[in-house]
């Protein structure tokens, strides 16, 4: 499989190169030349197999001719082993026709483990055949950083750092990323705030000189292999009611539009799939453009669904360039617009067609709280706020009564215990039985000043293996 970039002027990559790449040479992000497309009966002989071998089965074509099947195979093996429910994304039913999926039997308790176990995994069977190392530099607000750090802990060829705001994430959060001790995991606490530590990795990945020819690679989700990974979830709902031959609905709690445009591509693929709802909360540039056409920069708004709280939708780009034909050109000249203005709107017809493919919802936090104690009233099931605005989005959105409606179950609610306790849920929420100690266990982390140089000089004095690049 060959990946070309959303704008057009970058080299074409195979799959092993832009597990590696990050952002393309022009700016754009990487999407797959072709995508493969399985025929009904195809997808209907994989009903019954477990969760690893439906995922070789979906995802081998997009890693062909980079990883041996046989790899591939135990790769995904050792990746959905470690999750804590042997269905690894069971569904939960809330109502008749209406489930969620649970993605959160992972290490860190929210569905970023399927892809980064899995990303972790890949590297370092990649870096290992090339005898290379890289650094993987990332910022967090708090899921993204500790998946990462789970899923990179075992790599022996790569040094990992992750930067939080210093005192802004929650307790949990922080414990989940600083009580992971290794000599390639290094935690950064900066005193500024997330988009101050997002700016230091992209300053970074602009001017890699400190890094003395070691390569950085991304662990957000412009990085294509974290996308792929969240295709396969679609198909395991899917076929767990009753599809290919039955179409299901999704809502999906989103921010950077990366698992939405995962169901997308599912749906691309051939999966029948009768709608995709995007859920977002106040802060809703993707809401405001599926409802308005307007993608326009807000300001930041803190929520209490912190994961979901961007102000510009990294993959919404990747969209665009189908939305446009895959017409490179078009898409750079819409991002320099974007890029100058912090305003886009695309042609009429274009923007029929996106509303075509998706429905969409904004849930403040008074509708969050609100649903959890709906849903806790109903059935007894406490939802995680992200989780919470899918289910209200699917609710009010839905087209069909008679076809499964199913929401992405994002997080585990003990990691968000302010969001329960303002929907009025008293009853104490536990941490899964491989967390359990999380509170006793020894913390390391290093806090360094909202400082580019101070930062870069403490990756390069670490970034092998705790040792000087
Ligand atoms: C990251 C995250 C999201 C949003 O994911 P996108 O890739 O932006 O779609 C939603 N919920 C939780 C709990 C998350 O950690």
């Amino acid at each position: 499989m060959r990946y070309i970039s959303t704008r057009g002027q970058a080299p074409a990559l195979n799959f092993e190169d832009v597990l590696l790449a990050g952002l393309a040479s022009d700016g754009g992000l990487y999407v797959p030349e072709n995508l493969p497309r399985f025929t009904q009966e195809e997808i209907a002989s994989w009903a019954d197999l477990p969760y690893h071998e439906l995922a070789f089965r979906v995802m081998r074509p997009f890693v062909a001719g980079s990883i041996a099947d046989a790899d591939f195979k135990k790769i995904l093996e050792e990746t959905y082993g470690v999750f804590a429910h042997q269905a690894v994304a069971p569904l939960r039913q809330l109502d008749s026709n209406e489930w969620v999926l649970e993605l959160f039997h992972g290490p860190t308790l929210a569905f970023k483990d399927f892809a980064l176990q899995l990303l972790g995994r890949l590297l370092d069977h990649v870096l290992a055949k090339r005898n290379e190392r890289v650094v993987i530099m990332g910022a967090t607000s708090g899921d993204t950083g500790s998946a990462a750090i789970e899923g990179c802990k075992a790599c022996e060829n790569v040094d990992i750092f992750i930067m939080h705001p210093h005192n802004r994430v929650s307790e949990v959060q922080r414990r989940q990323m600083t009580t992971i001790l290794g000599e390639n995991i290094h935690n950064i606490a900066i005193e500024g705030n997330f988009d101050d530590c997002q700016e230091m990795v992209k300053a970074s990945f602009a001017d890699q000189g400190f890094l003395k020819g070691t390569r950085l690679v991304a662990v957000n989700s412009i990085n294509w292999a974290r996308i792929m990974a969240q295709i396969v979830y679609y198909f395991h709902a899917a076929l767990q009611l009753g599809g290919p031959a039955r179409s299901v609905a999704f809502s999906v709690p989103t921010g950077n539009f990366g698992d939405i445009f995962a169901g997308y591509l599912a749906r691309n693929m051939g999966l029948p799939i009768n709608q995709l709802i995007v859920a977002t909360n106040r802060n809703d540039i993707l809401h405001r453009f599926m409802s308005g056409n307007r993608y326009d920069k807000d300001t930041l708004h803190p929520t209490l669904s912190p994961s979901m709280d961007i102000m510009v939708s990294s993959n919404f780009e990747r969209l665009l360039f189908d939305l446009h034909g895959r017409n490179g050109a078009e898409v750079a000249r819409l991002m320099d617009g974007f890029k100058a203005t912090g305003q886009l709107a695309v042609a009429d017809e274009r923007w029929s067609e996106a509303r075509r493919l998706f429905d969409s919802l904004a849930v403040d936090d008074a509708q969050t709280c609100a649903t959890i104690a709906e849903v806790y009233a109903q059935c007894g099931e406490i939802l995680d706020p992200h989780t919470a605005i899918g289910v209200r989005a699917a609710r009010e959105c839905r087209r069909s009564l008679s076809l499964p409606m199913v929401t992405l179950g994002t997080a585990h609610p003990v990691k968000f215990p302010d969001a329960v306790e303002q929907a009025g849920i008293s009853k104490p929420l536990e941490l899964p039985a491989h967390l359990a100690d999380l509170f006793q266990r020894e913390e390391r982390c290093t806090v360094l000043a909202n400082d580019l140089a101070q930062v870069q000089q403490f990756v390069a004095a670490h970034g092998n293996r705790g040792k000087p690049l």
